[in-house]
């Protein structure tokens, strides 16, 4: 074990989070945490166009919500430098956290990227253009119209003399021109690239904002990140970054270029398979754990022979390994993710899983703003636990312990086997029998049930049927004595005296 392990995540601040960013993020996490290293956040908004109000709040609040601890990120100070809508009163308290040096937001960080872009030209690595962007538009269409790859070279420059002191760019020399450019990638592997293809690249913008390629070289090295872990969407980018850190004389860290996520049907996963923002998966019910658990197996896998799906995070930080990331597409599976997350359900003790799923009841409608309510709700979890894929399905199983269920109707207190008389019958006996029971104990209870079908020669089933829909109007529930028991004897017998006067009429 190294300590000096230090990843990132660079989210560019464009909107929510796609749970597929979200992967790339855990994987790097997982890869610093691994190694006892640090993992921070970095706000990559040198394009400013692109920039939607909010989301770095947002940004920040996902971590937040997978129980993800940052090492460093975006500050109070920071965000509100950006906008007031930023404002987060969680974020982190210092420009730099850790050792790793802030500002975590590249807008705030622009000296760096000139003082390096002009580095690069002092030292022939890149070279100042002033072309206008109508000037490269015809040289692009022409490029095009020839039916050649378009991609800006030093010898196609209007004009070599650029003043300084006037609007200008400056622009990556690639060099050699008809060389390679390697790299090994840990999930790649060896890549080569032809020189010829990569483009002289703009490195800073005229308006002195850098970009991508250079803010993001210049961060990592100088925010100490040992291991780049992102989307192979950015393997293209890679070359260009591999030069500039030959042409500053740094080590590059290690990369891992990570395959996209698809749908089940092959297609890069969007809207169209289903939920793909991290929130809509938060407000459907899935538990951070489930999902940290399931985004690592996505394209990760714990080695040959190891069967184990459900991880807690300990057991994923002890396990993963940035080695074995798969080479293949992953494929989100929702089917996979509602099984982890009854899996990560069933695992949590009662009263933790009772706390995540008050927000959903009350959302669904069940008041809990008494303590005898409370206590009910309290009870009633362990009788669902079992039963529950999402939080979002709790409500659903029990609803009528707290809200008042819909008349019964005469049709449906009636067995088949049974008339009007038989079925008045079994009801005054249950609600007798109820009534003096001295405990509500769901064993004791079940044993009284029993004994009385027996007496009344009706067969339990249809006994506890007809009971199952009085108490609670469904026909499918909780086990039924643990049901009533959380019920209490009040409101099971002022269903049952409401069922014995509906067969009375
Ligand atoms: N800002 C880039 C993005 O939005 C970061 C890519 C990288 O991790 O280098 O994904």
């Amino acid at each position: 074990m190294t300590t000096s392990v230090r990843t990132r995540f660079a989210p560019s601040p464009t909107g929510d989070m796609h749970i597929g960013g979200v992967r790339t993020a855990i994987f790097s996490w997982l890869t610093a945490k691994r190694h006892d290293g640090l993992f921070f956040i970095r706000i990559e908004d040198t394009d400013q166009d692109r920039r939607v109000p909010g989301s770095c709040r947002r940004i920040l609040e996902t971590f937040d919500w997978l129980g993800i601890e940052l090492d460093g990120g975006p500050d109070h100070a920071s965000l509100q430098l950006m906008s007031s809508d930023e404002d987060y009163p969680g974020a982190l308290e210092d420009g730099s956290s850790r050792g790793i040096p802030g500002s975590f937001i590249q807008s705030q960080r622009l000296p760096h990227y000139r003082e390096w872009a002009e580095w690069l030209v002092a030292n022939g690595c890149a070279y100042r253009a002033n072309e206008t962007p109508e000037e490269l538009e015809h040289m692009r269409a022409d490029v095009i119209a020839r039916k050649e790859v378009w991609s800006f070279r030093e010898e196609m420059r209007l004009r070599t003399d650029v003043d300084s002191s006037q609007p200008h760019v400056i622009r990556l020399r690639v060099n050699p021109r008809d060389g390679t450019t390697h790299l090994h990638d840990l999930v790649k592997g060896d890549v080569c690239f032809e020189n010829a293809n990569v483009d002289d690249t703009v490195l800073l913008k005229a308006d002195g904002y850098p970009t991508y390629h250079l803010a993001n070289v210049v961060d990592d090295h100088l925010q100490g990140v040992t291991h780049v872990i992102r989307g192979d969407d950015w393997l293209s980018s890679a070359p260009k970054h591999v030069l500039l850190y030959k042409y500053f004389g740094w080590e590059m860290p290690k990369f891992a270029h990570v395959p996209n996520v698809l749908g089940e049907d092959g297609r890069k996963l969007s809207k169209r398979h289903g939920a793909t923002g991290v929130f809509e998966f938060r407000d459907q019910g899935y538990l951070p754990t489930a999902v940290i658990n399931f985004l690592a197996m996505l394209g990760w896998a714990p080695g040959e022979g190891d069967e184990q799906n459900v991880f807690t995070i300990p057991e994923l930080i002890e396990k993963f390994s940035e080695d074995h990331i798969g080479t293949s597409p992953a494929v989100f599976s929702y089917t996979k993710l509602d099984w982890l997350n009854g899996m990560h359900i069933r695992r949590l003790p009662p009263a933790e899983l009772a706390q995540h799923l008050i927000p959903f009841a009350q959302k669904a409608g069940i008041a809990l703003d008494t303590p005898e309510r409370m206590e009910r709700f309290l009870r009633a979890v362990p009788l669902i636990q079992e039963r529950i894929k999402t939080l979002k399905d709790a409500a659903g199983l029990i609803d009528f312990m707290f809200t008042d269920i819909p008349p019964v109707t005469a049709a449906s207190l009636i067995d088949k086997k049974m008339d009007q008389a038989a079925s008045l019958k079994v009801l005054r006996e249950t609600r007798e029998l109820l009534a003096q029971l001295p405990d509500f104990d769901p064993t004791i209870m079940e044993q009284a049930m029993r004994q009385l079908a027996e007496r009344l020669t009706v067969k339990p089933g249809a006994l506890f049927t007809i009971v199952r829909n009085v108490v609670t109007g469904k026909s499918v529930t909780p086990p039924l004595f643990g049901t009533i028991s959380v019920m209490g004897r009040e409101m099971t017998l002022e269903r049952l005296d409401r069922a014995i006067d509906v067969l009375n009429r």
